[in-house]
């Protein structure tokens, strides 16, 4: 008698809660290694550079070169010290941010969103938190910005399995703000014209500690 073929259950890169949302605050010290190691990193792009300024296209093949590509965004994530890098911050115009951030609690969160989604969520769990933002792609400058204290991301991981994620804190000011870049926006672009020429002008005056994408 013939086996018979059984619809492989697609299971996730990570495990997930009760409610569905990935549990990223496990293992993170050797999933992010695993990631970085295999990576090469890129210099950052900064402000100016159009690839910034425009919204990402969808990811649509979960292939080999998403595989590198997440692999080079966590190595550059990690030479520029950042908490969360989305792709077109080294230059690929695709949507898919990684993250290696602590939240509110100091729990670091380790994972990969692709083709990711803002939920809005009901005006009571919309508390603002009005905390400093700084952005590897405007180095060295930081203004204080309100956001939410609360996010959820929907998307998928980077093998196209649908995927949840939530955060508090400095977390969910990191997914808000990944979010925000796949859609070719820079926390500066939030920020009233004055805070942002002050954003701007902290970067003039400063060298980045780490390498970036020269604009023309
Ligand atoms: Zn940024």
């Amino acid at each position: 008698m013939a086996q018979q073929d059984t619809d492989q259950q697609h299971a996730g890169v990570l495990p997930v809660d009760d409610e569905g949302f990935v549990i990223d605050s496990e293992d993170c010290e050797e999933r992010e290694s695993a990631y970085r190691e295999r990576g090469t990193s890129r210099p950052i792009t900064v402000v100016g550079n159009p690839v910034l300024h425009k919204e990402c296209e969808d990811v649509t093949e979960f292939d080999d070169e998403l595989a590198q590509l997440v692999d080079d965004m966590f190595a550059s994530q990690r030479t520029a010290e950042g908490v969360g890098l989305a792709a077109n911050q080294i230059g690929v115009g695709k949507k898919v941010f990684v993250y290696d951030c602590p939240d509110d609690e100091g729990v670091r969160h380790v994972g990969v969103v692709v083709n990711p989604k803002l939920v809005e969520l009901p005006a009571g769990k919309r508390v603002l938190d009005d905390s400093n933002e700084g952005c590897l792609s405007v180095p060295t400058a930081y203004m204080p910005l309100a956001r939410p204290d609360y996010a959820e991301v929907t998307g998928q991981d980077e093998k196209g399995t649908p995927i949840k994620v939530r955060g508090t804190g400095y977390f969910a000011r990191c997914l808000q703000h990944e979010t925000d870049h796949l859609y070719g926006y820079l926390y500066i672009d939030r920020l009233s014209k004055r805070e942002r020429k002050d954003a701007l002008r902290q970067m003039a005056e400063n060298e980045p500690r780490y390498p970036v994408v020269p604009n023309d």
